[in-house]
């Protein structure tokens, strides 16, 4: 066959065009990206032979080789895992299969570090090589198959794919590096980089100059397996790094071997900011499932519970069998156990952050709290602890506050815990349904987000209190006994016989569009508010219905 060129799908001809030009202050994560990769290759091939040995016979013990050639001025990147074929290459290394890249796009900053960081966050790493090489050609033969494909391209909107019969098993990467990247030739150089960002690869990295010895830079050791005591703050944080495709500091760590009857390592990060895809339906969970220290997979979904699909890290059990398959995986006992021994973990470790650190407890509020909220309403076992957990915006209270707190501060005669939903804290402060509950000095809770629609009816109370939305037409202050200052300042109430025509009047006008309308002393400024009826659908959750058609 020969050779064929192709374009490069229109996001990855934009990408590529950023990656060559704006992203040069932190050249370097190239080879991190391209280290991960081969590590994943194999990671991969490892888990396929499990049922097919064929796969992986032959080609010897999995390892990554990086090789510098001086005199030609190339850095090649060489490993024997899974490979590619014809259709993988051009699906792999020519289109993005992910759905952000729009999203990407947008949030560009200019900052080159954060785009940098944006840049593992939707992986994209194998574009990163563009960074340092105007040329990168690819050989690669997938396992399995008998023929080897040379894939080529100079990053500026296509590449070219020809047959190739001299690729081994695996994937040879060739970057032929700019004058200004010459640097990456340096042996010293390359160390220091695979130290820092690789050393955790639990497959040896090699490094050779041309003619001389191979040496291992890697310490190739698992580091969850690890003692805590052997291992520091930078290493946890670069772990993270690598498996999260982060460049932010964790905001916690956990780290533990769960022993008895079901034993496991969990080595688990909150990230320190918010992933941009939190929010995308498909999303499910980031943890990286591992059998006695070898990769099956990181799309367990049953590993953890989405409420907690913020959670980076790997997951080591003793227990599963090593050639467990992806069927297996769905509702395993075993993983249920390790799931629920990690809900528990990660709960009680949130708990003792925010006990500990208020301040930086709503650091992670802010970023995951609408996530784990979701919570109260799907795990029923733990919805108290979710509770417990959970941090409020309210009428009172400057800052974060706890549900607890509001009850505390519950006026004498207020019989319920009072809600608002809406999009934001400011307009519902100015909501004309707030002015009783604030005459009065009665806290009302300001929730802004769409889930506080679902949990709030389905936890129906807290503490012995109910919780009632203030556009609910059974929210009843009479019993409170208002401040002095603003009783005083109420203007004075209507006569009996003027307001029974005024209510004939507007009943009158508004027919079929309104149930009822009743006199209220709910207002002080305004003149009149909407409340459903009570148990009805709120008026919020009404709105955000509508703008979704449904
Ligand atoms: P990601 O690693 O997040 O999927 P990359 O841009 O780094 O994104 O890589 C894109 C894809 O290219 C990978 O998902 C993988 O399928 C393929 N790929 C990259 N490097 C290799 C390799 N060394 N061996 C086999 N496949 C690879
Ligand atoms: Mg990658």
């Amino acid at each position: 066959m020969a050779e064929e060129k192709r374009e490069f799908q229109a996001e990855v001809a934009k990408l590529l065009d950023i990656v060559v030009h704006s992203l040069y202050s932190n050249k370097e994560i190239f080879l991190r990206e391209l280290v991960s990769n081969a590590s994943d290759a194999c990671d991969k091939l490892r888990y396929e032979s499990q049922t097919q040995t064929h796969l992986a016979e032959g080609g010897g013990e999995f390892c990554i080789r990086i090789q510098i050639d001086k005199d030609a001025g190339t850095l090649t990147i060489a490993d024997n895992g899974i490979g590619m074929n014809h259709d993988d290459l051009i699906s792999n290394l020519g289109t993005i299969a992910k759905s952000g890249t729009a999203e990407f796009m947008s949030r560009l900053s200019g900052d080159a570090k954060k785009d940098t960081s944006l840049i593992g966050q939707f992986g994209v790493g194998f574009y990163s090589a563009f960074m340092v090489a105007d040329t990168v050609t690819v050989f690669t033969r997938k396992a399995g198959e008998t023929q080897g494909w040379r894939w080529e391209s100079d990053g500026k909107g296509s590449f070219t794919i020809a047959e190739d019969d001299s690729a081994e098993r695996g994937a040879r990467m060739v970057l032929n590096l700019r004058d200004d990247a010459k640097e990456f030739l340096e042996a010293h150089r390359l160390r220091a980089i695979i130290k820092r960002y690789s050393d955790h690869i639990a497959i040896p990295v090699m490094l050779a100059e041309k003619d001389k010895d191979e040496e291992t830079v890697n310490s190739a050791s698992a580091l969850w397996t690890r003692s805590k005591a052997d291992i520091t703050a930078e290493q946890y944080t670069e772990f993270y790094h690598h498996v999260a495709h982060a460049f932010d500091e964790p905001w916690l760590t956990v780290h533990y071997k769960a022993e008895g009857a079901i034993e496991y390592t969990g080595l688990l990060y909150v990230p320190g900011s918010k992933p941009f895809d939190l929010f995308q339906p498909e999303r499910k969970n980031h943890l990286k499932l591992y059998v006695k220290r070898i990769f099956i997979t990181d799309e367990a979904a049953d590993l953890l519970p989405p409420y907690l699909r913020f959670l980076r890290g790997v997951v080591d059990s003793q227990d599963l069998p090593l050639n467990v398959s992806r069927e297996m995986l769905q509702h395993n006992p075993v993983l249920a156990k390790i799931k629920t021994g990690l809900v528990k973990r990660v709960l009680s470790e949130l708990k003792k952050k925010a006990e500990a650190d208020a301040e930086a407890y709503a650091a992670f509020w802010e970023n995951f709290g609408a996530v784990l909220k979701e919570g109260i309403y799907e795990d029923f076992e733990r919805k108290t602890d979710i509770v417990a957990l959970s941090r409020f915006q309210t009428t009172q209270a400057e800052g974060w506050t706890s549900l607890d707190e509001v009850v505390a501060r519950m006026k004498d005669g207020q019989e319920a815990i009072y809600y608002a939903t809406g999009d934001s804290v400011a307009n519902l402060k100015k909501s004309p349904q707030l002015e009783g509950f604030i005459a009065k000095g009665v806290e009302v809770l300001l929730l802004t987000d769409p889930i506080d629609e679902f949990w709030v009816p389905s936890l129906g109370e807290w503490n012995g209190k109910k919780l009632i939305s203030v556009t609910d037409g059974s929210a009843d202050l009479s019993a409170v006994k208002a401040d002095e200052q603003t009783e005083a300042a109420k203007p004075e109430a209507a006569d009996n016989a003027s307001l029974d025509t005024l209510i004939a009047a507007l009943k009158l006008n508004l027919g079929d569009k309104v149930r009822d309308v009743r006199a209220s002393d709910r207002l002080t400024n305004s003149a009149v508010c909407l409340v459903t009826d009570a148990g009805q659908m709120s008026l919020h959750l009404e709105k955000l219905l509508k703008a979704h058609k449904q």
